[in-house]
């Protein structure tokens, strides 16, 4: 299968989880998620309609970005981001989706600053306390939220979550839940039930995360197929 017809078929299954749940498939916005994969399969993608592309490798999504790989689509910052490593993303993709810290956040502002633009993120949770990945703990969001709001050079769009790998998929589900309860409250309390975009789901599991309210979801594998680690 082509990266064409890939994308073809992860709409197709997104617009029928969408309907499922009574939405409209065009609420849901399909990033895909370009790590490990070339240039030309980038333009592949974005020919074919794709919403966006997300790296998650800043030395990869840079030496693609000269490249021209990603023009005619939004990029997506979606990877553990280091705070050595913002000066190169911020100000070169339309979102940072993995602000997972308050460091992170005054990083990003001072980067920010100095170029004097606004950046758009999402605040990461880590919705299953995992030691070794970064976000926010669920009960640090808000508070998160508030440090964001004071920043003038941010804005927050809403909130990214990546479920534990290894959670069976009754465990994956109630992740979605907490995650969509905490996007919804955090949006009722600090941005006037206006934040828009809740980030979920991967190739394994974004039907489900569709059907349990996301608006974005960040497929890889299944429209570039298998990565090849070496
Ligand atoms: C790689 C990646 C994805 C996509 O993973 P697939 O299982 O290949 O769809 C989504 N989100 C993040 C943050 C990733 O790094």
């Amino acid at each position: 299968m082509s990266i064409a017809e890939n994308i073809a078929q992860v709409r197709a299954s997104i617009a029928a989880a969408a309907r499922e749940a009574g939405r409209a498939p065009s609420e849901i916005t399909l990033v895909g998620a370009s790590k490990m994969n070339d240039a030309a399969a980038c333009r592949e993608a974005i020919a074919a309609g794709i919403d966006a592309l997300g790296e998650n490798r800043v030395q990869e999504m840079t030496a693609k970005l000269e490249e021209n790989a990603y023009d005619g689509a939004p990029l997506h910052f979606i990877g553990h981001l280091q705070r050595n490593k913002v000066k190169q993303v911020v100000g070169k993709v339309s979102l940072i989706q993995s602000a997972g810290s308050l460091e992170l956040l005054e990083e990003i502002e001072k980067t920010a600053g100095k170029l004097d633009i606004v950046q758009d993120i999402l605040l990461e949770v880590n919705i299953g306390r995992e030691e070794a990945k970064s976000g926010f703990l669920p009960e640090a969001l808000l508070s998160g939220a508030e440090t964001a709001l004071e920043k003038p050079h941010i804005r927050v769009l809403g909130v990214m979550t990546i479920p534990p790998a290894d959670a069976d998929r009754e465990a994956n589900l109630q992740y979605f839940d907490k995650v969509r309860a905490l996007f919804i409250d955090m949006s009722e309390k600090l941005f006037h039930n206006k934040l828009q975009v809740l980030s979920m789901g991967m190739s394994g599991d974004y039907e489900d995360a569709v059907r349990a309210g996301a608006t974005m979801v960040r497929v890889g594998t299944a429209i570039f197929g298998s990565r090849h680690y070496t």
